[in-house]
């Protein structure tokens, strides 16, 4: 078990990524703090994992509000006394080239993808620095370094969560904090589903054409992410700071 006992917060844990992440985390040992907007999802991930024998909690809250997730991270300090790992995975798509986007699309894509890592990470980071020790794992995206057609607002939140990464490391390296970030490429998840089926008129198409982007031929599943997310939380990941980690089947060089 490579996460043994690890108190691990894992922000959108009720579906795609975050909700593969909970389980192998929990496989591996660690207590999973379930956080979603969605409760009733959230709720069955936690029991999903309890039902195979791990130890989990679900904590709502919303990671663009501040008194949300301040309170979210205090009531899992009451409950666990420490927090050791921070996954912010939570995110929304935003579709639609620059000049098409409303202000107001740009700035939800804004809030969810760049302050919903910014929260959390500001509510757990005082706690890591106390411990002396801490992994988080900021969401980027493989679509930070390559773009995609009709994706600004997305890429950018990515691009800007790349960033974000890098000059955490640098604050909060001498507490011996590592912040890492993940890039997936295409992984088929309900994110990506349901775009596909509400932006195409053959998503089997659609799906075909994404998957002729990737060098082996192939979508990601969420467990391929999952497992890279164990891995920088894991000490077996020591020497990787600030560092973007891909998995995204051989789309970027
Ligand atoms: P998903 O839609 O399946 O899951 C996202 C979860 O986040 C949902 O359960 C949703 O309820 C939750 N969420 C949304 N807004 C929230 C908020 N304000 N507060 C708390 N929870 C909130 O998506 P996914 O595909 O699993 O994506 C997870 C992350 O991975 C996202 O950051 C996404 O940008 C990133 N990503 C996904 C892909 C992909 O191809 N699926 C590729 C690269 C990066």
């Amino acid at each position: 078990m490579r996460l043994q006992n690890k108190v691990t917060l894992i922000t959108g844990a009720a579906s795609g990524i975050g909700k593969s992440s909970a389980l192998l985390f929990a496989q591996e040992g660690a207590f999973v703090i379930v956080n979603d907007l969605d409760a009733v999802k959230g709720e069955e991930t936690v029991a999903e994992i309890q039902a195979s024998g791990g130890k989990a909690l679900f904590l709502q809250a919303d990671v663009t509000n501040p008194d949300s997730v301040k309170a979210m991270v205090e009531s899992a300090i009451a409950q666990c006394g420490r927090i050791d790992v921070l996954f912010n995975n939570a995110g929304i798509s935003g579709v639609g080239a620059l000049h098409e986007l409303e202000p107001e699309q740009w700035d939800r894509v804004m809030s969810v993808n760049i302050r919903g890592v910014f929260l959390p990470s500001k509510y757990v980071i005082p706690h890591m620095m106390a411990q002396r020790s801490g992994s988080i794992i900021n969401m980027s995206s493989c679509i930070a370094e390559i773009g995609l057609a009709r994706r600004a607002s997305y890429a950018a939140t990515k691009g800007a969560v790349l960033a974000l990464t890098k000059s955490m490391q640098v604050d909060y390296a001498s507490y011996q904090i590592r912040v890492n970030a993940l890039l997936p490429g295409t992984i088929l998840t309900p994110f990506v589903e349901n775009y596909l089926k509400t932006s195409y008129d053959d998503p089997e198409a659609a799906i075909a054409s994404l998957k002729s982007r990737q060098l082996g031929n192939e979508l990601g599943t969420p467990e391929d992410v999952a497992q890279a997310a164990v891995f920088l939380a894991s000490d077996e990941s020591k020497f990787m700071m600030g560092s973007p980690l891909y998995i995204d089947g051989g789309v970027v060089f």
